[in-house]
């Protein structure tokens, strides 16, 4: 098995509200992610998908709880460990519209990241022109804004932009869910190629589980700001346990006319994080709920070898 290079013990991060309340947006999570693997993280929006994302890559201070890359704490690290840790692991965003500075040309967006980092080597120019090829991008390209591409040219801008520093880690929020289908698939896979030239490990948030189905090797399911299930991909489609990833997987379409699969349909709207149920908080939802879901939080444990869920039925 390989070696882990994230981490993450009992994270949590709240947020605090004017109304005194406060949003428990990740709360208690619990996993790792091997090198060179793509961990898929998937939940409806407002789960705590992309909180979780933002605090392991620091752009959020974590309330409770640690995440670790290669063995050390990142919200503790000394100043020019962080350096080194903003080379190491890249955001790419869910709207390359909105994460690409519109008045910036794609050469100085791409190189934005070389120059904070203060690579030295090869002339800049010269790297965001290969950056951009990598990326399937022409090197005349460097000269243009943003408005000039479409989506799913933006998109690549932003994965070059991601690569520009020779990252080791990249967390994926979202990163094709603004773009047409038949882009999608073309994202999905220039990321897969990437990771197998240059060895990237990747956390690929999505908020439905067809999305992350093909790209993942093991994937995690949230709700509320917990972890769960977690299992192999190929385990968690053929095999899911916990009432939610069953809703969640039973709207996915079959694309075998003769296989039929019954669709769960999940009632009521996700509960506020910060007034959540008491004891499972799937349970104002859930189609198997029973008197003690109310009254016991299920615990966080591994059933089988990798498969991990949180679930009073096993
Ligand atoms: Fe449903 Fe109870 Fe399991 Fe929660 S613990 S998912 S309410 S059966």
């Amino acid at each position: 098995m390989s070696e882990i290079l994230v981490e993450v013990n009992n994270l949590k991060k709240y947020f605090g509200q004017k109304a005194g309340t406060t949003l428990k947006a990740v709360d208690g999570v619990s996993f790792a992610i091997r090198k060179g693997e793509t961990f898929g993280l998937v939940g409806e929006s407002g789960c705590g998908k992309s909180t979780l994302g933002r605090t392991i890559v620091r752009l959020y201070e974590s309330t409770e709880g640690e995440v670790r890359f290669k063995g050390e704490n990142v919200h503790q690290l000394s100043r020019k460990e962080s350096k080194q840790f903003n080379r190491d692991v890249q955001m790419i965003f869910q709207d390359p519209h909105a994460s690409l500075n519109p008045r910036m040309n794609v050469r100085s967006i791409i190189a934005e990241g070389m120059k904070v980092q203060d690579l030295s080597g090869k002339d800049r120019a010269e790297r965001v022109r290969e950056l951009l090829q990598l990326v399937g991008l022409r090197p005349e390209h460097a000269d243009r804004y943003p408005h000039e591409f479409s989506g799913g040219q933006r998109q690549r801008i932003g994965i070059a932009r991601a690569l520009a520093v020779d990252p080791q880690f990249i967390i994926a929020d979202e990163p094709i869910s603004a773009l047409d289908v038949s882009i999608q698939a073309q994202i999905v896979n220039l990321l897969e190629d990437l990771q197998h030239k240059r060895g990237l490990t990747f956390l690929f948030i999505a908020h439905d589980l067809s999305m992350v189905q093909h790209i993942s090797n093991r994937i995690g399911v949230m709700y509320l700001g917990k972890m769960v299930e977690l299992a192999g991909s190929v385990e968690l489609y053929k095999k899911p346990l916990h009432p939610y990833t069953q809703a969640l997987l039973s709207a996915i379409p079959i694309p075998d006319p003769t296989v039929k699969r019954e669709r769960i349909v999940l009632e009521g709207d996700l509960p506020s994080p910060s007034n959540l149920p008491s004891g499972c908080r799937f349970r104002t939802r859930c189609p198997q709920a029973m008197e003690k879901c109310s009254l016991m939080e299920p615990e966080w444990k591994e059933i089988e070898s990798g498969h991990w869920i949180a679930c009073h039925l096993y």
